[in-house]
């Protein structure tokens, strides 16, 4: 055993506020610190966003020494190894496709001990160039993330990932530490088995994600129903997973009809296409992708906003895995699944056809079906579907009302008259004699005016235009309600009809009442979201995001690397106002401060400046209903004090207002009132000057109007001859 000394929570704490500023550590972090710095074997499992990552980059960084991370995909460690450079933490990757002068610096960085990270992919690892670099190494300790990438019990097995079990008898002496979000025993004793992990700290994080809610409606019209969704979040990363390739392209090409920027991502495309795709959307020159399963690990985005299931996955694990890719940040995020039980059938098919394709065996068959069960009763059963998730995962879910989900926010509507409409339904299949699949029962019921209706004579039957004027989306969907309740059944033939059953004549005889579900037209906002926009000035938020944006694209880095959402959203809120306030933003380590906390710090006075609001707000406080409508009598008072030319000076001492927020209020006071003349605050000379440097200049950035006229014209005053000069054009 190599001895190590006991660090204290407290020196965790400085290095974890240092390089990433949050002050406190979440559930399972600190155990999972301690397993990396005492060198004890660990398997950590968290949910998607619990916060792995720290747990390895603290140990190295507090022992100084160089640790070696395996990550299967190399966008994932670019995005990693750029992230925690702009940190100021020193990391290298090593991965195929490098280029050659890249490669020797990082290997130069290895052998001089420069990183504390060193990420590198499973095939790499284990070459004999690699193996011989990290030998030289003191003492490394390995991370393996994503480690269920090993288990073929998994969702993800990578062959190559196999060979890491190598690395327990090539390095004796290193501890090995597994990460992964997926929970099942079968896949967790199955890492520990294969990576021969010696007497593992086994940490396993609570699944619940209280920051998602869940939604799952019965799909009436896919695309119309994605669009509603992603109208909730304009501008927002979303990611809508289709059950096909064709799917994924319909579905990219409608929501880009409906002005969204979009692209599709399936496995069928060229390597190059799908990259591209990958970094539009890293980049936020795209929203939303429209993908297959497919679509994943790759991306880091923890800004997604809303997951969109088109059609059902096909199981609680898959989804799981893919609604994980929302609100990584943290902060509130939605899902929402569009179930139809045309989806089931869609599966079944599938799963049959891949199986006689790869010759499975029937028991792979049978499980795949229950997998497909579980999803189906999560879809149709009316039951907390954090409650619904946690269980499955085998944890206890204590509240009884999560008010993050459809059911427990009261959005599903019971249909009025369910039992008389089921009726109608059945006894149209009766009529048409349980020959028929969903399409011509649908044409019956509707009165459809079609030649096989004619041909058939159905046009003839007491069924026949018995629900006319009733949408035929609605409609289906309401047969395959009826199927999933057990009311109906179909055959499993290739062209499958309805049937009756037992219990549909139980229906129809008015001896069984019906349940029929619709979704609400509204959905209600989550206290959780209303919550983490308390406080937050919107206008303010957008400046800051348009700011990161900017200098993500200036250091070719993706915007999250700069500042996550939940970070600006802080700093909107907080309104730092000096270096020290800054870094007391969740999210903002010291190097940020240096780095971009000027830029930051002035487009938040700016903003403040402009519209009146005040600085350096107590971190997490959130401004009052009181404490806002006493800044509204102030303005309100300014406003009339300016009408008559008052002097800033003046208002400041009538108002109680510092001179910065007085002149904000002036600013907005100017815009409000275009026939205002500047000439009590502003002097004729300078508004002309001002006036040419802003013709040259433009008006994005103040700065260079300030230095064009010589720091003579306080920045003040330029933003009011600004002002004015947009009221006048
Ligand atoms: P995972 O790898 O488990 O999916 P990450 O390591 O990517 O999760 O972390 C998810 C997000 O949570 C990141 O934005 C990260 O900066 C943030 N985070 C991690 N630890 C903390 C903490 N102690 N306090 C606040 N935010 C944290």
């Amino acid at each position: 055993m190599i001895e190590s000394k006991t660090w204290s929570t407290d020196e965790i704490l400085a290095t974890v506020r240092r390089y990433w500023g949050f002050s406190e550590l979440r559930p399972l972090q600190e155990q999972a610190i301690r397993a990396g710095l005492e060198r004890r074997d660990s398997l950590v499992v968290m949910p998607t966003g619990g916060g792995k990552s720290l747990c390895y980059q603290v140990p190295a960084e507090l022992e100084q020494r160089t640790d070696i991370v395996v990550s299967p995909l190399i966008a994932l460690m670019k995005d990693q190894v750029d992230g925690l450079r702009e940190c100021g933490y020193p990391a290298g990757a090593l991965y195929s496709g490098m280029p050659l002068h890249a490669v020797r610096t990082t290997e130069e960085g290895i052998a001089a001990g420069r990183y504390r990270l060193v990420f590198v992919a499973p095939e790499r690892l284990l070459t004999p160039w690699f193996l011989q670099l990290i030998e030289r190494l003191p003492a490394p300790a390995f991370a393996i993330d994503e480690a269920h990438c090993i288990s073929h019990w998994g969702h993800d097995f990578r062959p190559e990932y196999r060979q890491l079990a190598e690395l327990k008898t090539r390095f004796p002496q290193a501890s090995m530490h597994a990460y992964t979000a997926t929970a099942t025993e079968r896949v967790r004793a199955d890492i520990v088995q294969q990576l021969g992990l010696k007497d593992p700290a086994v940490l396993i994080g609570t699944f619940d994600r209280p920051n998602l809610v869940y939604r799952v409606v019965p799909r009436v019209d896919a695309h119309a129903q994605v669009l509603q969704v992603l109208q909730r979040h304009p501008g927002d990363a979303s990611i809508v997973y289709c059950l096909s390739r064709k799917d994924t392209e319909g579905m990219a090409e409608a929501l880009k009809e409906n002005g969204m920027r979009a692209a599709f991502y399936h496995a069928g495309m060229e390597a190059g296409d799908r990259r591209r795709t990958q970094d539009a959307f890293a980049a936020e020159e795209i929203d939303v992708v429209a993908a297959t399963v497919a679509f994943g690990m790759g991306i880091d985005r923890s800004d997604v906003r809303s997951v969109i299931h088109a059609a059902m996955p096909k199981s609680i694990e898959h989804y799981q895995q893919e609604t994980g890719r929302a609100g990584r940040d943290g902060l509130e995020a939605e899902c929402v699944l569009l179930y139809s039980a045309a989806d089931v059938i869609r599966w079944e098919s599938l799963i049959e056809k891949s199986a006689a394709e790869a010759g499975a065996a029937p028991a792979v068959m049978t499980a795949s079906r229950q997998l497909l069960e579980h999803v189906r009763r999560f879809c149709t059963g009316l039951h907390c579907r954090h409650r619904r998730l946690s269980e499955y995962f085998g944890q206890a879910f204590s509240k009884s009302n999560c008010e993050a989900c459809d059911v427990c926010l009261n959005e599903v509507e019971n249909l009025a008259d369910a039992t008389v409409t089921a009726q109608k339904i059945l006894s149209c299949v009766a009529r048409t004699g349980e020959r028929f699949g969903a399409e011509h029962v649908v044409d019956v019921l509707v009165g459809a005016n079609t030649e096989r209706m004619r041909r058939w004579g159905h046009d003839q039957l007491s069924t026949y235009g018995l629900m006319k004027g009733t949408e035929r989306k609605g409609l289906t969907n309401m047969l395959y309600q009826l199927l999933d309740e057990g009311l109906l059944d179909r055959t499993a033939d290739d062209r499958p009809v309805f049937r009756l059953n037992d219990e549909s004549w139980a229906v129809l005889r008015g001896q069984r009442q019906v349940k029929l579900v619709q979704p609400k037209a509204k959905v209600r906002k989550t206290r959780f979201a209303e919550e983490s926009w308390e406080g937050v000035d919107r206008g303010l938020f957008d400046g800051l995001r348009t700011l990161r944006r900017e200098v993500a694209d200036e250091r070719a880095v993706p915007a999250y690397v700069v500042f996550s959402d939940a970070t600006l959203r802080d700093m909107a809120r907080a309104r730092p106002g000096s270096a020290t306030a800054l870094l007391n933003v969740r999210g903002v380590g010291e190097r940020k401060v240096s780095d971009l906390g000027p830029r930051f710090l002035e487009c938040i006075a700016e903003y403040s400046r402009a519209n009146g609001l005040e600085l350096d707000m107590s971190a997490g406080s959130r401004p009052k209903r009181q404490r806002s409508s006493r800044k509204n009598d102030a303005k309100a008072a300014a406003f009339q004090m300016f009408a008559k030319g008052a002097a800033i000076e003046k208002v400041t001492a009538a108002t109680g207002k510092a001179p910065s927020t007085v002149w904000g209020y002036l600013a907005l006071f100017i815009e409000a009132h275009p026939s205002q003349r500047l000439d009590p605050w502003v002097s004729q000379e300078t508004h002309q000057a001002v006036a040419g440097a802003v013709q040259d200049l433009g008006v994005a950035y103040l700065k260079p109007i300030f230095d064009r006229l010589e720091a003579r014209v306080p920045y003040e005053q330029i933003r009011l001859v600004i002002a004015s000069l947009k009221n006048s054009a």
